[in-house]
């Protein structure tokens, strides 16, 4: 017998089998174990796939887990809709209650008309002047009814609806769930929260802008005579608003004033008794905070993130809207 027909396990039995798959040679012996261990390697592959069913039925779970979230938009589209109903149902009821004002109003007078009528009718005593007063009273009747037919004098107010950005007021992201994927983005997180920083600026800057605008000159130039060495004599000189804003940009120079140290410029508002613009700049300064959470709380809510459904309206950013809103009113009032 070739050497090479040799059992390729032991090497020591002669080898009277060979395996048609790898064409390697077995004694009686070794052929049972070998085709005994490729059983065992395809009994290991039917366990993999089990465990590839219940991948599969948790993800199929997590599809229903989906439809939690479709149920909750449609919970926000019922709720929503039912408060447009309402502020329209209010609207309707006030368009309402002013069309029916002077209506009442003619109704009432045209009854008291009628009864003195009927009475100096009844009592036959009426005199010159009764039915001058009469006259008169009927031509005003009459003058009301005229107005009545013109389109009542109300002004429907839709501005803040039309300024809404519906797809903002609902949305859906993906979050990511895994640790180390949180780790290899926290580099584009600082970037988020840099780039939020920047606005963050950009608004402090703007919130000053409008409050130079909502002052006087006279103001600003005490605010300038306040500001002292802080900033280049020459812009102490007058109040001009652009001087001012020179000022201002000294006093950022000169680190006196940055988005998170505003308290020098609060206290400078309150010396020249603009009380308002301090507490508008106090209110601003801590609605930017607002918007710009500490980096702890960041992580934290990175850490917690799953797929969640959220309105981009925050609270903070609806008090930040409304304080530039109540900013630019009050420079539509000049
Ligand atoms: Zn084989
Ligand atoms: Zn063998």
């Amino acid at each position: 017998m070739a050497s090479s027909n040799h059992c390729s396990f032991c090497r020591k039995n002669p080898g009277i089998c060979i395996c048609s798959g790898c064409r390697a040679y077995f004694c009686d012996d070794h052929f049972k174990d070998h085709r005994g261990m490729l059983a065992n390697e395809l009994d290991g592959l039917t366990t993999e796939r089990d465990v590839i069913q219940e991948k599969i039925s948790k993800a199929i779970s997590h599809r229903q887990s989906a439809g939690s979230l479709l149920s909750r938009i449609d919970e926000w589209q019922r709720t929503t809709i039912e408060k447009v109903k309402e502020a329209a149902a209010q609207a309707r009821e006030q368009a309402f209650q002013i069309m029916n004002l002077k209506r009442e109003e003619i109704t009432k007078q045209f009854e008291i008309i009628s009864q003195e009528l009927k009475e100096l009718s009844d009592t036959k005593c009426v005199l010159e002047q009764d039915l001058t007063r009469l006259k008169q009273d009927i031509d005003q009747l009459n003058q009301d009814l005229e107005q009545l037919s013109q389109p009542p004098p109300a002004k429907l107010n839709v501005k803040q609806s039309e300024q809404i950005v519906w797809h903002q007021m609902i949305y859906v992201e993906q979050q990511s769930t895994d640790a180390d994927q949180q780790r290899s983005q926290s580099g584009q997180q600082m970037q988020h929260l840099e780039l939020a920083g920047m606005d963050a600026d950009l608004n402090f800057r703007i919130a000053l802008i409008k409050i130079q605008h909502s002052l006087t000159n006279e103001d600003r130039q005490q605010l300038n005579f306040i500001f002292g060495d802080d900033i280049p004599r020459v812009l102490r000189e007058n109040g001009s608003l652009e001087n001012s804003i020179n000022a201002l940009q000294a006093t950022f120079d000169r680190l006196k004033i940055s988005r998170t140290n505003y308290e020098y410029l609060v206290q400078a508002l309150q010396a020249i008794q603009r009380h308002d613009c301090a507490q508008r700049l106090i209110d601003y300064a801590r609605f930017n905070q607002e918007i710009i959470p500490p980096l702890l709380n960041w992580q934290h809510q990175q850490n917690q993130a799953e797929t969640t459904i959220g309105s981009r309206i925050s609270k903070s950013q609806v008090v930040a809207s409304e304080i530039l809103a109540d900013l630019d009113d009050e420079d539509d009032d000049e």
